[in-house]
């Protein structure tokens, strides 16, 4: 099973309207699980935040005293228990503004070694990238996640190999949508779960 996660933060549009196109998507062997929109009061609201300053992506795994905590507490649990092979995690970067996501196009991960296939898949997507197989653009990577992100306690409490996607916002909406889709598509491809 693979277990998408999008919306996380909700002015990050293109993460959350893949995810939901992809709750239509069609596996012809295992699972793929999309949980979209993660963060719904922020989407509603157009917010990074669920509410307040509250960052869901800096409140894994969770805790009982924020609304942002809780939702990772509920999140996080539903990982757990599922157990997939791999997670992918969508998001959006702006411009270099302290405290927000990284600049530009970009693949995100913790650890490469967290299981044996991980690094290899990472390199072979980011070289169709650069090859011009799938996406407009080539994408940069950054390592580690930051303390408290979903792909930092995913890596370091689960040891499930995890992959935060980050298209670019200054791009129109339908060229960073599709650009998620195809990576998601590639992840499936590679994994075996789009078979002819
Ligand atoms: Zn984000």
């Amino acid at each position: 099973m693979i277990y998408l996660v999008a919306g996380t933060h909700g002015d990050e549009k293109a993460g959350w309207y893949a995810g939901l196109l992809l709750r239509e998507a069609t596996i012809s062997c295992g699972d793929l699980y999309v949980l979209s929109i993660a963060n719904r009061q922020g989407a509603a609201a157009n917010r990074r935040y669920v509410t307040g300053k509250e960052d869901l992506n800096r409140s894994y795994p969770g805790s009982a005293d924020s609304q942002s905590g809780r939702l990772a507490a509920a999140i996080y649990a539903d990982i757990r228990e599922k157990s997939p092979e791999f997670v992918l995690d969508l998001h959006e970067a702006i411009t270099v503004q302290e405290g927000r996501d990284f600049l530009g196009s970009s693949l995100i991960f913790t650890s490469l070694t967290v299981t044996e296939d991980f690094g290899d898949l990472f390199f072979d997507l980011l070289d169709a990238i650069d090859e011009g197989e799938i996406c407009f653009e080539s994408f940069g990577y950054n390592g580690p996640a930051p303390n408290g992100s979903l792909n930092y306690t995913v890596t370091t409490e689960l040891k499930i190999p995890i992959l935060t996607v980050e298209t670019f916002r200054g791009y129109p909406i339908t060229h960073r949508v599709e650009e998620q889709l195809e990576i998601v598509e590639y992840v499936l491809a590679w994994k075996g779960m789009r078979g002819e």
